[in-house]
C-alpha cells in the first residue's frame, strides 16, 4: 500500500479564510485553517497538518510576513517529514508573496503551492474549497517539484514568476499574460504542460531594503518623479511605458537620482514582452540606461520591486549582480 502524502497547510487569511461580517461585507482571515480544510473532503486521502500562521487580509501582508513564511517553509522542508506545502492567501497580494517565496525557496524536494479564492467560503458557488482541494492535490504530486513556487487557481497552475491577478471578482482570477498556465488540474490529476524559466534564488534578508515603484502614464508630472526619488527609498522601479519609456522631463530627475546613489530598474507596464532600447528620442529607455538604470524584462513592477529589494539586500548596489539576478535561465540544470 502506498503511503499517504503529508502536506503542511499554512493559512494566512484572505477571502478564502473569511467569515460573514456586517451588511454583507466579509471579514478576511476570520476563519482558521482547520475549518477550511474540513470541507475539502480529503480526509483519509492526504494527511494535512494545518498551521494558522496569520489571519490577515492580504493588504496587511508585507516584508516581515514574507520572511516569516519563507523561513517557516524552509524549516518544514528541512525537517523532512512532509511531501508538500500549501499556503492559503488573500488574492490581492498573492502574487507578491508567491514571487518572494519563488525568489527565495528551493522546491526540489518539497513543492510549494499558493492559493486563495475570489468568493468567500459562505458565498454561493464559492471557489474556496475547490481551490484549496486542488492546491493540496498539486502539492502532493511529485510532478510539482522543481518548478519553483506554483500558484494554483481555478484548475490552472501558474509559475509564481509570471502570475498576476487579472480579475477583481471572476473565478478565473489569475493568469500569466501571454504565457498561460504551466499545467492544469483535472479530476485530481496534474497535467504538466510547460517548464517555466527561472531566475536565481536569493537569500532571505533580516531586513528588506526599501524599494518603491514609480508608475508612468500619459501626462505624468515631473514632480511625481522628483518626490519619489527623494522619499528615502534605496531602489526604484520605473513601471515604464511600452519598451521602457518615461516623459522627457523625467530624464534629468532620474540621472541626478542615480548619481546620488539610487539604484533604478526599468520594466514595462505592458502585460507581456521585453523592454528594449528601440528608440532615439528624449525619455526613451536608451536615455535611462545611459544614466545607469538597469533594464529588466518579463517581470511586472510588483515583482521587479521584490527582486530589486532582495538583490540590494544581498549584494548592495552592485549593478552586475543585480542584472544577473534578473536574468531568465533554463529550468534544467
Ligand atoms: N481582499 C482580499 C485579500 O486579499 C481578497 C481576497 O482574498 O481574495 O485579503
Amino acid at each position: 500500500m502506498t503511503q499517504r502524502k503529508r502536506i503542511a497547510l499554512l493559512s494566512t487569511g484572505g477571502t478564502i479564510a473569511s467569515a460573514p461580517g456586517t451588511e454583507g461585507r466579509a471579514i478576511a482571515g476570520a476563519l482558521p485553517g482547520e475549518q477550511l480544510l474540513a470541507s475539502t473532503q480529503l480526509e483519509g486521502v492526504i494527511d494535512v497538518h494545518v498551521e494558522s500562521v496569520f489571519q490577515k487580509a492580504s493588504n496587511s501582508i508585507a516584508a516581515p510576513e514574507w520572511a516569516h513564511l519563507a523561513k517557516r517553509c524552509r524549516m518544514l522542508a528541512e525537517k523532512g517529514d512532509i511531501d508538500g506545502i500549501v499556503i492559503t492567501h488573500g488574492t490581492d497580494t498573492l502574487e507578491d508573496t508567491a514571487y518572494y517565496l519563488h525568489s527565495t525557496l528551493d522546491t526540489q524536494s518539497v513543492p510549494v503551492v499558493v492559493t486563495g479564492s475570489q468568493r468567500t467560503p459562505h458565498a454561493m458557488g464559492s471557489d474556496a474549497f475547490s481551490n484549496l482541494r486542488q492546491a493540496l492535490e498539486l502539492a502532493a504530486n511529485d510532478k510539482a517539484r522543481s518548478l519553483g513556487v506554483l500558484v494554483s487557481f481555478n484548475q490552472s497552475v501558474y509559475s509564481a514568476g509570471f502570475v498576476r491577478k487579472v480579475s477583481s471578482y471572476q473565478l478565473n482570477g489569475f493568469d500569466a499574460p501571454g504565457l498561460g498556465p504551466v499545467g492544469l488540474l483535472d479530476n485530481g490529476e496534474f497535467h504538466l504542460l510547460q517548464w517555466p524559466a527561472r531566475q536565481a534564488l536569493l537569500p532571505v534578508p533580516d531586513q528588506l531594503v526599501r524599494v518603491d515603484i514609480l508608475p508612468v502614464y500619459g501626462g505624468a508630472d515631473r514632480s511625481t518623479a522628483e518626490s519619489l526619488v527623494r522619499s528615502g527609498c534605496q531602489g526604484l522601479v520605473i513601471d515604464g511605458l511600452g519598451r521602457g519609456q518615461v516623459p522627457p522631463s523625467w530624464v534629468s530627475v532620474i540621472e541626478n537620482a542615480i548619481q546620488d546613489g539610487l539604484v533604478v530598474a526599468v520594466c514595462s507596464s505592458t502585460l507581456h514582452g521585453a523592454v528594449h532600447e528601440s528608440y532615439d528620442y528624449p525619455g526613451a529607455l536608451h536615455d535611462l540606461v545611459l544614466a545607469g538604470a538597469v533594464s529588466v524584462s518579463h517581470v511586472s513592477a510588483r515583482k521587479a520591486r521584490i527582486r530589486l529589494a532582495l538583490s540590494l539586500s544581498a549584494f548592495g548596489a552592485q549593478l552586475d549582480a543585480i542584472r544577473s539576478a534578473f536574468e531568465w535561465r533554463s529550468p534544467f540544470p
